[in-house]
């Protein structure tokens, strides 16, 4: 199946937009098995659109467009495409009721101009979008060459949030039941935290020097603080091929596998707290609240997270986590020692089950031969006692909160599963 994406937009191409629907879609295509051949960004004007998409069309079986779908002057995706198949246009009313809802709830008034979108090609199908007013369409149209067959064309409105649910719930399972083959194929994606990229290759790789001989592909991906294993199989036996492997996987890298496909590890520890009825707060210094603003992404976070504090001077740390004094001025704000207390403090002022804190050295500046800049502290804290991990970070200050806030959650995750399950605590 020859598939190719359109992504419209001059914000796109002007550098001010980042064209994540490429990846995006990319990606969700390729976890079922589905490549796109090629991919083009086109500004928003008409000959640019028509161009992409009387090429794509020509070639390909099915063509995705993103963007250009709104009520504005340049979003234009809808007329062009209709034109170019020769499809009169009509207002659909469960669409024009859709939008004016949209704004009713909103207790504002409909703009005349925001009824374009309920315009529908001729024998277009139509793709709810449950957090906008553009709908996506669906529309086939003659292949060159092939009398008998068509192509499908998908368009979809530009915003993430209302294009992603549009593609997992509605387009993605009426493409595999209309358009896309459904020859045998797995895939699933492992993802594993705590080791570098080629000490997970050289674990596996033994173990599943079988598996690759009957099909199996395996795919590594690193990123800061983690690594991803992709495992694919095609054919009758695919799904059984990958779920073997997966469970020789799980079983080699224990506990370094926090989840599959797109789980967040904040999730997990949301999740694993919750189930386990257990309390968090978090004390931060140098991640200045990242590792509350990730924990607080998650839905359902306010079950398990009870507070946290930024305490970045070493008065506050003082002040509000009891951080000795004594302490700061021997072993310095940036210690295994401050770490420590400042996890108990937060423990203490919160009163939960578990804390974590964070103190480090975030730079460029600051740094010292004994504590370099990268160098940071995390402790967790629980009603045993205080873990205390020294790492090390040389990176740019939004990377360093990243990496830093990564291995955090990684320390909370294990001592959790630890004092909840009794499991040792897998080594980093
Ligand atoms: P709207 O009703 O918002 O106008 P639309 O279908 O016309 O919807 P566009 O106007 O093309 O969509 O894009 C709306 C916004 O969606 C853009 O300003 C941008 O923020 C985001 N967007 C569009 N295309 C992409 C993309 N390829 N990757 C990431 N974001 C995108």
């Amino acid at each position: 199946m020859d598939i190719e994406l359109i992504n419209t937009g001059s914000e796109l191409l002007l550098g001010r937009v980042l064209n994540t629907h490429q990846q995006w879609i990319g990606r969700r295509l390729a976890d079922r098995g589905y490549e796109i051949q090629r991919q083009v960004a086109v500004p928003d004007t008409g000959d640019a659109i028509r161009a992409a998409v009387a090429e794509a069309c020509q070639r390909a079986e099915l063509v995705i467009t993103t963007g250009g779908l709104g009520p504005t002057s340049d979003d234009r995706t809808r007329d062009l495409i209709a034109a170019m198949f020769d499809r009169t246009l009509h207002e659909d009313p469960k669409l024009v009721r859709h939008i004016a809802g949209f704004f009713e709830r909103r207790g504002r008034e409909m703009p005349e101009s925001v009824k374009v979108q309920a315009l529908v090609p001729e024998g277009a199908e139509v793709i709810k979008n449950e957090f906008g007013t553009a709908p996506g369409l669906i529309l086939r149209y003659p292949l060159e060459g092939a009398a008998e067959q068509r192509g499908t064309l998908v368009m979809l409105p530009g915003p993430p949030r209302e294009l992603r649910p549009m593609f997992d719930h509605q387009v993605m399972p009426w493409l595999e039941s209309e358009v896309l083959a459904t020859a045998g194929f797995s895939c699933r994606t492992l993802r594993s935290v705590g080791l570098g990229e080629s000490r997970v290759e050289e674990q596996l790789t033994p173990s599943l020097e079988p598996w690759l001989r009957q099909g199996l592909e395996i795919g590594y991906c690193a990123r800061s603080g983690e690594v991803d294993i992709r495992l694919v199989a095609r054919g009758t036996q695919a799904e059984d091929l990958v779920a073997r492997a997966a469970e020789v996987v799980r079983r080699l890298l224990e506990r370094h596998i926090y989840g599959e496909d797109d789980v967040k590890l904040e999730e997990v520890i949301v999740d694993a707290l919750s189930r386990s009825g257990k309390s968090l707060s978090v004390a931060e210094s140098c991640t200045g609240g990242f590792l509350a603003h990730r924990l607080t992404n998650v839905p359902g976070a306010s079950k398990v997270l009870k507070g946290g504090f930024v305490t970045y001077s070493n008065e506050e740390k003082t002040r509000v986590l009891g951080v000795n004094k004594d302490t700061l001025a021997t072993h310095g704000a940036v210690s295994e020692s401050t770490a420590k207390e400042m996890a108990a403090g937060a423990l203490r002022a919160a009163g939960t089950d578990f804390a974590v804190s964070i103190t480090g050295v975030a730079g460029p500046g600051g740094g010292s031969p004994e504590k370099p800049v990268g160098t940071v502290f995390i402790g967790v804290a629980d009603r045993d006692g205080t873990q205390v991990l020294r790492c090390f970070h040389p990176v740019e200050r939004e990377t360093f909160k990243y990496m830093t806030t990564q291995q955090a959650l990684e320390l909370l995750r294990r001592v959790h599963l630890k004092s909840v399950h009794g499991f040792r605590a897998a080594s980093s």
